[in-house]
């Protein structure tokens, strides 16, 4: 993994570039006290809720206890769910139970723990390590924070961790649907990378071969070996958890997320926008994303099938790089897996596949599909079929209809 990061890394003219420390191994949990004693760090805060606390955090407390480091332990307050959310109240637990003089930040946990406390430490200007307890989003090595201000979901730049001890012995053991969320955000790759290659050609976007070969071969990694990944078997768990890593150092080199986020994050994010409204329980990122991505497969292969760009000969000068392009584009759709194909794979790892498991509704997928498009400044195929509609898509997707 690091010689295609470091060559990225240098494709890109990143200055001073320095890989995190990785290590995805069984038993990794125990390198944290060698690499904290070696890194000379002394005031330790290790962070987690109740679950992770139990799952790693007490391994993790008694082997620094053994090492002889000492170290402050901050459990995360749940919300009414049960749920621990990145939103002011978490946040401000965190810095104000963080003592000053704390030089390293241990995040001991899934996502949301990670982007709560990449945010706190960059903010105190302290750096963190990471010990992933589910392989359930590709967001651990990256630098974006997915936050919650007063409801509203907002993704803040902020640091990368200096380390990464992933541990297989503690992830193989994690829920299913959380191993089923990690495998769901990979899966989201098919239609991101498509949409980034959609922004190359029609909007004209920077865009980099290797960082899209790099995320293309940790996707089809994973679905080579998706009954390994449904096992939860070591070497399953270790395919996943390189590919979410390897997705989040791209992410971090580019300084920008378009190879692991397109059209279906829009859908995705429009659903947790409107959860976050209503005040309901939160669903894994990788859970919806995995339908979502189903939902966007399905309606580009139907936007390739209809749509007669030949004949559409009253098309403005606006959409010219999609006339020049368009083979090329159609080429790539039709190069997707089928919907099906998608549904069978999240089915094979325990994830969801339906909107309705999710507890979606018809008419909330309707709205994303004619508006979450608008959420960023991105081109994206979603974007292009809003713009070229001259009805609103209709979920379940029936016959697109054109201007
Ligand atoms: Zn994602």
């Amino acid at each position: 993994m690091a010689s295609k990061i470091n060559d990225l890394a240098e494709s890109l003219h990143v200055k001073d570039f320095k890989l995190p420390v990785i290590e995805v191994k069984e038993n990794s949990i125990d390198s944290v006290s060698t690499y904290i004693k070696d890194s000379s760090f002394k005031q330790l805060v290790i962070v987690a809720d109740q679950i992770t606390n139990k799952v790693a955090g007490e391994k993790l407390a008694e082997r620094l206890k053994k090492d002889g480091l000492q170290f402050h332990l901050v459990i995360l307050e749940p919300n009414k769910y049960g749920q621990v959310i990145a939103d002011e109240e978490t946040m401000i637990q965190l810095f104000s139970e963080t003592p000053t003089t704390t030089d390293l930040l241990i995040a001991v946990g899934s996502g949301t723990i990670h982007d709560v406390v990449r945010f706190v430490g960059h903010k105190m200007n302290i750096p963190f390590i990471s010990v992933p307890t589910a392989a359930s989003v590709d967001g651990f090595t990256s630098k974006g924070a997915p936050l919650i201000f007063k409801g509203v979901k907002k993704t803040v730049q902020t640091t990368a961790p200096l380390a990464v001890f992933a541990d297989l012995s503690i992830l193989k053991n994690a829920p299913r649907e959380m191993t089923a969320a990690g495998f769901g955000d990979i899966l989201g790759k098919y239609t991101s990378l498509l949409d980034w290659e959609v922004s190359r050609l029609v909007g004209k976007e920077p865009y980099n071969e290797l960082a899209a070969e790099i995320t293309r071969d940790s996707l089809e990694n994973c679905v080579r070996h998706v009954d390994k990944i449904a096992n939860a078997d070591t070497e399953g768990i270790q395919i996943l958890v390189d590919a979410l890593i390897e997705s989040g150092l791209v992410m971090l080199l580019l300084d920008f997320s378009r190879p692991a986020s397109g059209g279906e994050h829009h859908l995705s994010h429009w659903w947790e926008m409107d959860l976050l409204k209503k005040d309901k329980e939160q669903l894994l990122h990788g859970a919806k994303v995995g339908v979502a991505t189903t939902i966007i497969t399905a309606l580009y292969k139907k936007f390739a099938s209809e749509f007669d760009l030949d004949n559409e000969l009253n098309l403005s000068d606006y959409y010219q790089p999609l006339k020049e392009h368009w083979k090329e584009i159609k080429k790539q759709i039709e190069a997707l897996p089928d919907p099906e194909k998608l549904i069978a794979l999240l089915q094979c790892v325990g994830g969801p596949s339906q909107t309705s498991e999710l507890g979606i509704s018809n008419d909330l997928v309707k709205e994303s599909l004619n508006t979450a498009h608008n959420l960023r400044d991105r081109c994206t195929g979603l974007l292009l079929i809003n713009q070229l509609k001259k009805e609103e898509i209709t979920y379940p997707i029936s016959n697109l209809v054109f201007k």
